[in-house]
């Protein structure tokens, strides 16, 4: 096989979610295992929705993802390729122009229900004479633009679905071109999968009728169709389509709220397929393990406590200098090796560091029920000289337990309660040094 070219085609309409980062991501591991090439393409013919803030955001959460691209153009810079395809079809009678209003149409389409038959444009259109024509637009109507569908077969072997065959005849000849001239996406797509030599169109199953259509004019316009490889659509944790939620699923919020790149990639890498859903730390590991074969037909099912699992998973893996710059973002004090490598075991999400270091360095108030005041207070003479170390907390509560006989949980917990003022928390033996003598003292009471 050819180094394979594929390309991520978002609509800078709004901000990359985890939909279609999971599209994104399924095409960059596949080109990068194959040695081939990922482009980026801004998918912006609709310039009423489309904005710069949009592409310039979603430029921003793909490198902090890690996908980079290796080229990268804009479709409102190439509306010439596209006016020349058009009229290239046009030329082979296969875009036809049609002068029905939006209520006509939806007209024909309930008169068609109606009478049990498919909704599918009837082609009145193409009746038209020229003198018809002249008519309607001394009318002041304005043409859209129909792509002549064969009526045929569509068949190709999708790299995820298997065997698929699209009836053409089934389909409503697709609007290329609007009422205004603008274009919808189906056609620019193709004009730039045949001239970036795109070998691999990798998207959702929501495009699998749209193919049908579109392998037609990548035929019709002396292009081969690339290979073909439709992904299942995500659903939440409980079944439901994510659509509603996708605001709050966008990288910029899952960033602001501190989940690593590696979580989300690992996660979207591998819901859905025959994989174990495992935290991963680089994108070359699921590079290694990506293969089209392994993506079921069901749904792919995104859990954000599944995804915050794999964000603890990353981030107690992270080594200090790594992180020490977004730590010292956080709190000057947490940008420090002993204190990241105690608590971090304790966060799930990078910023949980805040609530450690108001815990160690901070003003707590000890929790101490009253029967335990007098043993707190008795285990803070027993607290050994000098500094803490990693060893005071089992030499203390040695001497605590030898002097007032308590042992166990009456032990531990009235200590670690009195001194972290929670009851759960990182090791209070490596807790202990970080808190200090005199905080610790303070906290007892002594
Ligand atoms: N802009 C289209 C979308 O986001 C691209 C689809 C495609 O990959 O062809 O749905």
């Amino acid at each position: 096989m050819t180094s394979p070219i594929v390309r991520f085609a978002p609509s800078p309409t709004g901000r990359l979610h985890v939909g279609n980062v999971r599209t994104a991501l399924i095409n960059w591991l596949f080109a990068k295992g194959q040695g081939g090439k990922f482009i980026l393409r801004i998918d912006d013919t609709d310039v009423e929705r489309s904005t710069k803030e949009n592409e310039d955001a979603l430029k921003v959460d793909l490198e902090w993802l890690g996908l980079v691209w290796a080229d990268t153009f804009n479709q409102s810079d190439r509306f010439a390729q596209y006016d020349a395809a058009a009229e290239k079809l046009r030329g082979m009678g296969l875009l036809y122009p049609c002068y029905e209003t939006a209520d006509e149409l939806d007209r024909k389409r309930k008169i068609a229900l109606s009478r049990g038959r498919p909704p599918v444009y009837d082609r009145a259109a193409l009746e038209l004479t020229d003198a018809d024509k002249a008519k309607l637009e001394a009318e002041g109507r304005k043409p859209h633009w129909r792509f002549k569908l064969s009526g045929e077969r569509v068949e190709w072997n999708d790299l995820v679905r298997g065997p698929q065959s699209i009836d053409t005849s089934s389909l409503s000849d697709p609007i290329l071109i609007r009422e205004d001239g603008s274009y919808l996406y189906t056609l620019p797509s193709v004009v730039d999968d045949i001239e970036a030599g795109i070998t691999h169109v990798v998207r959702g199953e929501d495009h699998v009728t749209n193919s049908g259509a579109q392998i037609e004019i990548f035929k019709a316009l002396g292009g081969t169709a690339p290979d073909m490889a439709h992904t299942p659509l995500l659903i939440g944790a409980d079944g439901q389509g994510l659509s509603k939620r996708l605001g709050s699923l966008s990288m910029g919020e899952l960033r602001a709220q501190g989940y690593e790149p590696m979580s989300i990639c690992s996660l979207l890498a591998k819901i859905g397929t025959s994989d174990n859903v495992e935290a991963r730390g680089s994108l070359d590991e699921l590079v290694a393990e990506f293969d089209f074969g392994k993506i079921g037909r069901s749904p792919a099912r995104f859990d954000e406590a599944e995804l915050k699992g794999l964000n603890a998973a990353i981030l107690h893996a992270l080594p200090f200098d790594t992180v020490k710059d977004r730590l010292a973002a956080v709190d000057p004090r947490a940008a420090d090796e002993a204190f990241w490598t105690v608590v971090r075991e304790n966060c799930s999400l990078l910023p949980e560091v805040a609530g450690w270091v108001d815990t160690v360095f901070g003003d707590i108030t000890p929790l101490v029920d009253d029967e335990d005041k007098e043993f707190v207070a008795t285990a803070a003479t027993l607290l050994p000289d000098g500094e803490l170390t990693g060893e005071t907390w089992s030499q203390w509560t040695n001497a605590v337990k030898a002097e007032t006989g308590r042992k166990g949980r009456g032990l531990f917990m009235t200590l670690r309660k009195a001194l972290t003022g929670q009851e759960h928390g990182p090791d209070m033996g490596a807790i202990l040094p970080l808190i200090g003598r005199e905080r610790a003292l303070k906290r007892l009471g002594g």
